[in-house]
């Protein structure tokens, strides 16, 4: 099979929201990629929506980053992972499935499997690469790791599968929703914006390069943050935010994930499930997608289902908890 895979993984990047909820301070949702694309904001975003597939996607297990780059990698719910000094991981021996990474060496050991991002993820079980592994310091410039991988898809045009996990937008907790003319990582709305031509960036280079027929473009996100919930509410409280600006406040991805919608008018938690970290990010796009599959949204998916549908339609064998979804 003449396919490559290249993979990306927006840290903290919330894939969907409640529909009836808006931010007072932009007039939009709280940011998240299908809210912004239909509000116009976010167009290499829309273009990977209309092309491709969205799937409603959820992380059921525990909403840490640690976790999710595991359920992403793996497929299953079941890893052992234990964040040391706030961001560095820990492998536990015996707990770790096979990831998505090795097994395509496995089924295709004449391409190359490679993977670039911050390196308490770059490790085993999580995206440590059979051929390369770049990984660098925590919140490195998202700028330069898609330079460094660039260079390195440049260099070994032979790559059948690449992995780019990008960590500054988990940058955005505890941060206002919007601030007017600030630069990225200071607010959560220019972040977003700021992804949105990182992915137009991976696009064009997967097009002048000439791989884009032949390349799967799949884009995830481990977890998503709280806003607009009695999570962020109290968060922000006990970080001094004034109650005016609680429903411009967005907090980080703590516990419990499970959380209520907070009513701003009447400043009151209601009834209603918002469930924020839970809602991840999980859309393929890329030439070689089959013209079955595009324009395509699946109503409900979950994290652990990522790497299988990787494996699916990379014709890879690959066994995991989750379901191919195509
Ligand atoms: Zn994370
Ligand atoms: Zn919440």
């Amino acid at each position: 099979m003449k396919k490559k895979a290249l993979i990306v993984v927006f840290d903290m990047l919330a894939g969907h929201w409640d529909k009836s909820i808006v931010v007072p301070s932009t007039g939009l949702q709280p940011p998240n990629v299908m809210g912004y694309v239909k509000a116009g904001k976010l167009p290499a975003f829309r273009e990977c929506i209309e092309q491709g597939v969205f799937v409603y996607s959820w992380n059921n297990g525990n909403c840490n980053t640690p976790y999710g780059q595991k359920y992403l990698a793996s497929g299953t719910y079941k890893v052992k992972a234990e964040a040391m000094n706030g961001s560095f991981c820990q492998l536990t021996e015996g707990m770790d499935r096979k990831t998505i990474l090795n097994a395509c060496k496995e089924q295709y050991p004449a391409g190359k499997v490679a993977s670039f991002g911050s390196d308490a993820w770059m490790q085993s079980g999580w995206w440590k690469a059979p051929d390369a592994t770049y990984g660098f310091g925590g919140y490195f410039s998202d700028f330069l790791t898609t330079q460094y991988c660039f260079k390195w898809m440049t260099e070994n045009p032979d790559w059948k599968m690449t992995l780019l996990y990008l960590a500054q937008y988990d940058l955005t907790g505890n941060c206002p929703v919007y601030k007017k003319d600030v630069f990225y990582t200071e607010d959560k709305h220019h972040s977003l914006l700021y992804l949105d031509k990182i992915l137009w960036m991976i696009i064009e280079l997967l097009k002048e390069s000439g791989w884009w027929n032949e390349t799967l473009l799949f884009i995830a996100s481990d977890h998503g943050c709280h806003y607009g919930c009695e999570t962020a509410v109290e968060e922000g409280r006990s970080r001094g935010i004034p109650e005016k600006s609680l429903s411009n406040y967005c907090s980080n991805h703590q516990p419990p994930y499970d959380c209520r919608q907070w009513d701003f008018k009447n400043n009151t938690v209601t009834n209603k499930k918002s469930n924020c970290c839970r809602r991840t990010t999980f859309m393929i796009n890329g030439g070689a997608l089959p013209q079955d599959l595009r324009k395509k949204s699946i109503s409900y998916g979950e994290i652990i289902d990522f790497s299988p549908t990787i494996a699916k339609l990379m014709g890879i064998n690959f066994s995991s908890d989750g379901t191919s979804l195509v």
